[in-house]
């Protein structure tokens, strides 16, 4: 137990004790992003390492059980058979992705504390640094840091701070043992990457693009930061498969952007203050996203893919969460920005074909990067038995 969140929520982390005291320590975040479902990775992993010996049970494992579960309860009611039960708004419980400001895992200080902004330490920012430098500061071997996340609608990739030749050579393998397609295209991902080290895996753009401030970053860029010499892993697993390039061109999806973007606007002009519920504030948070993708998208004969689809199902998603938070409402459906939800949702599930992904492939998928990660070929032939 490493302490309480706001709500009073434990945060806590597991540690399985390796048969090697000479092998690499390894840490493992889970729900650095709390709409992003990665328990079921963790457990799935736990339970392996209590059940087998040798192999990956040589390494001492640390877990960080969430990293944010405030974030994680406003996200506890909906479901993942589906686009539609995946971004359904409720006014307790629907999807809820926070303001970056109010996502902890993003505010892991790379300057003195004190340079950090005020606001900045919530409770669970400063656990997560206990528990990662814990393990950082430690004698011996350098450890490798995982943190999990699902990257949406889309394929498998993985993020690197520094290369890793034996992941680098069969990452592919983890993905096809686990039955995922791997990314190919880095600016399809709506992540900040730099260069590919192999195909799937690629290096991170610095904090400053990152998280927007050179001053904080995410548990891998703390990691590497605190621990030089640490390896860190991002391990991003979609939660949903695509059936292959959005039958779209560029200039629709911008105009889809655009429509979108306006009809939000119009309906959050008639909201209570958006500042009022963390639903409110994730839609503002990301306000401008819509125009500035419809701008890149303006720009390519083909549609990019999944990724702005996702990013107007947030804003409509969290935008009419607010607005059943905070109207008296007879029934949802009056909302109108409910019926802008469900207008969406209805196109991207028709653009995408999107069919989940069975919660043991993306755990398998989990469990066999870290296994080439940490024992190349050999470790995927052991995770496969
Ligand atoms: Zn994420």
């Amino acid at each position: 137990m490493l302490g309480h969140t706001e709500e009073s929520r434990p945060l806590e982390a597991v540690t399985i004790q390796g048969t090697d005291e000479g092998a690499s320590q390894v840490v493992v975040v889970l729900g650095g992003h709390p709409d992003e479902d990665t328990s079921w990775a963790g457990f799935r992993l736990l339970q392996y390492l209590a059940t087998t010996t040798g192999g990956l049970a040589a390494h001492t494992v640390h877990v960080f059980l969430d990293s944010d579960p405030d974030g994680a309860a406003l996200n506890a009611e909906r479901g993942a058979e589906s686009l539609r039960r995946y971004y359904e708004p409720m006014n307790r419980g629907g999807y809820h992705r926070p303001a970056v400001a109010e996502q902890p895992a993003m505010h892991l200080p790379l300057t003195a504390r004190e340079d950090i902004p005020a606001g900045a330490d919530m409770k669970a920012t400063l656990a997560l640094k206990q528990f990662l430098d814990d393990v950082l500061d430690g004698d011996g071997q350098p450890p490798i840091l995982f943190d999990l996340h699902r990257c949406g609608i889309g394929k498998m990739y993985a993020i690197t701070t520094e290369a890793q030749p034996p992941l680098e050579r069969h990452f592919a393998l983890a993905a096809a043992q686990a039955g995922l397609p791997l990314a190919r295209e880095s600016w399809a991902l709506g992540d900040h990457l730099v260069s590919e080290w192999a195909p799937g895996v690629w290096k991170p753009a610095p904090a400053e693009v990152c998280t927007g401030d050179a001053r904080m970053g995410n548990p891998q860029l703390y990691a590497k930061h605190r621990c030089p010499r640490a390896r860190t892993v991002i391990v991003e697993v979609p939660q949903f498969t695509a059936s292959g390039p959005l039958p779209l061109s560029g200039p629709h999806m911008a105009r889809q952007l655009r429509n979108v973007d306006a009809a939000l606007r119009l309906c959050a002009r008639t909201l209570d203050d958006l500042t009022l519920t963390p639903h409110g504030r994730a839609y503002l948070s990301r306000e401008h996203m819509l125009q500035h993708l419809a701008s890149e998208e303006d720009r390519r004969e083909w549609a990019s893919g999944p990724f702005p689809l996702q990013t107007m199902l947030r804003q409509t998603s969290e935008l009419t969460s607010h607005a059943l938070c905070t109207r008296n409402l007879p029934s949802r459906n009056m909302s109108p920005e409910w019926t802008l939800h469900g207008r969406v949702v209805r196109f991207a599930q028709a653009v995408t074909g999107a069919r989940p992904v069975a919660p043991a492939a993306a755990a398998h998928a989990v469990l066999a990067t870290i296994a080439v990660a940490l024992r190349g070929e050999q470790g995927l032939r052991e995770v496969s038995r």
